[in-house]
């Protein structure tokens, strides 16, 4: 039984960069921790401001949950690596100007074979993350409207940012 802790996830990141990144060089101490439960961020990464020494993955913690698919979890790791292997928040030199440039990281997961992974992640946000979010955010009554309509609004926030 696997226990989603972030020697888990470092696991993971682990055989990603051996497995689909063998060239790009790993040039300072890369972590992987799990940072809050959060609505609209699958996962980020972040590079100390002054030393540039370390550079932080930090993925969302719903993903301690049993039933978020591991794939799900791979391919966020897939899309920060992407980011570090592109030079943002990386010491490496910048790839092209915006982090997601004219749908850059779609290529990258079909350039390195796993657009099967980037489809199947998409696949499962779309049909199951916002019942993640239902029972995990439930909705506060307010005062004077009726239970009836709960909605979180839908927008496919899991493409940007990060
Ligand atoms: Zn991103």
């Amino acid at each position: 039984m696997s226990k989603r802790d972030e020697a888990w996830l470092q696991g993971i990141l682990d055989k990603i960069w051996d497995n689909y990144f063998p060239e790009v060089q790993q040039v300072n101490d890369v972590r992987i921790v799990f940072g809050r439960r959060t609505k609209r961020r699958l996962g980020s990464i972040s590079l100390h401001p002054s030393d540039c020494k370390t550079s932080v993955i930090t993925m969302n913690g719903l993903f301690r949950r049993e039933d978020v698919p591991e794939f799900v979890v791979e391919a966020t790791i897939f899309h920060e690596l992407t980011h570090y292997a592109h030079g943002f928040n990386s010491p490496l030199e910048q790839a092209q100007a915006h982090p997601h440039a004219g749908g850059v990281m779609r290529r990258e997961f079909a350039e390195r074979g796993l657009l099967e992974l980037y489809l199947q992640q998409k696949r499962w946000l779309k049909a199951n993350w916002l019942d993640v979010l239902t029972q995990e955010f439930p909705a506060k009554p307010r005062a004077g409207v009726r239970k009836t309509a709960r909605t979180i609004a839908i927008k496919p926030f899991w493409f940007i940012g990060d």
